[in-house]
């Protein structure tokens, strides 16, 4: 039995914080702001697995309100939520990701973020696609204010 699940998240963008995307710290005078690490991309991963199954979404599960979650490593979080995942019987087969960031251009970090990411969702590097995009100019991405990710996870019953 297959499951598909999606996930969207969006953090805005501050000078003096970290740019921490797929677990990968990205070069940036903007960092995104917000109660964990700010991990766009994990976020909208752990989402994504968490709508797959059915179990509502990442605030619900790590409340912004716990000061446990403050400046979590957001791949822990998504570590947690696959560690639920195996124990629904679940494993992932593939996962696609969108970021989309005005600046700086990701490519130099993109195959850190699917090793990284694989390894927490228990696949392959070739099993996680991660693509970048620009806002073009336009809205809070095009406006350097905001950067936001999606993504779409599929699990199989094991
Ligand atoms: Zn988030």
């Amino acid at each position: 039995m297959f499951r598909i699940g999606i996930g969207h998240d969006t953090h805005r963008l501050e000078e003096g914080r970290p740019l921490v995307l797929g677990g990968v710290l990205v070069e940036s005078e903007r960092g995104a702001e917000g109660h964990s690490d700010a991990d766009a991309l994990s976020h909208a991963l752990t989402d994504a697995v968490l709508g797959a199954m059915c179990e509502g979404d990442i605030g619900l599960h790590f409340p912004e309100r716990d000061p446990r979650w403050k400046d979590a490593d957001s791949l822990q979080l998504l570590s947690r939520v696959m560690w639920l995942a195996g124990e629904r019987g679940y494993r992932v087969v593939n996962a696609d990701a969108t970021v989309m960031l005005e600046r700086p251009r990701l490519r130099p970090y993109i195959d850190e973020m699917r090793e990284k990411l694989a390894e927490v969702l228990g696949v392959e590097t070739s099993c996680v696609s991660v693509k970048a995009k620009s806002g073009e100019g336009l809205d809070a991405v095009g406006q350097w204010q905001a950067v936001t990710a999606q993504a779409v996870v599929l699990l199989e019953k094991t």
